[in-house]
């Protein structure tokens, strides 16, 4: 699990623009701030790239390249009785599986967090709710949110897990991370819900 700690342990992307124009970190054109992103598998980084090179590999799942995709599904069937019957002690947490197998981590003031994951729960769960078991390997996570009584499923890709990551880490304040950090979340999951159809 190491390496998968390493990973998503590693900084997230910058989320201040500290300059217009970016540069693909494979062949060297700018790029826009809104850009694609790569997973280099061996050294657990994701690289910023133009459109061209993201292509190269959105056919790979096996590469030491793999292209993040950009779809962001939801599942709204989970219930919340559900959700808690995984036992995951916080209310927001995300899935990634890579090459030793599915962890759960949450996001925190010091970065992605892994926490204990019930895997026979997990694998009962995702019986009945097949986008559990849908997330690409190393580019796609599971993202599930409990908030004011209701639980929100998605399945994103992982650089959204990152971005998430960057916000906590960036606002959190004190205990309860204060109304700054609580508007940027909020402000995250309403884009991931709008991208999702949800
Ligand atoms: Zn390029
Ligand atoms: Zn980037």
């Amino acid at each position: 699990m190491t390496s998968l700690r390493k990973f998503v342990g590693a900084p997230p992307p910058s989320p201040s623009p500290k300059q217009a124009l970016e540069r693909c970190e494979m062949c060297g054109v700018d790029v826009a701030s809104s850009h694609n992103h790569v997973v280099d598998i061996d050294h657990r980084a994701l690289l910023c790239v133009c459109r061209p090179c993201f292509l190269l590999f959105t056919r790979s799942d096996t590469g030491k390249f793999r292209a993040v995709p950009e779809r962001y599904l939801s599942d709204p069937s989970l219930t919340l009785g559900e959700w808690q019957g995984l036992g995951i002690p916080v209310g927001t947490a995300f899935f990634l599986r890579g090459e030793t197998g599915l962890a759960a981590f949450y996001p925190s003031p010091a970065g992605a967090t892994e926490c204990l994951l019930d895997l026979a729960a997990w694998t009962d769960l995702a019986s009945s709710h097949p986008l559990l078991a849908s997330a690409r390997p190393e580019v796609e996570a599971i993202l599930i949110r409990e908030v004011s009584g209701t639980v929100e499923c998605y399945l994103v890709p992982i650089d959204a897990c990152y971005q998430l990551v960057g916000t906590v880490r960036l606002y959190w304040k004190g205990f309860d991370g204060g109304t700054e950090a609580l508007s940027a979340i909020e402000a995250f999951f309403a884009d991931v819900r709008s991208k999702a159809g949800a």
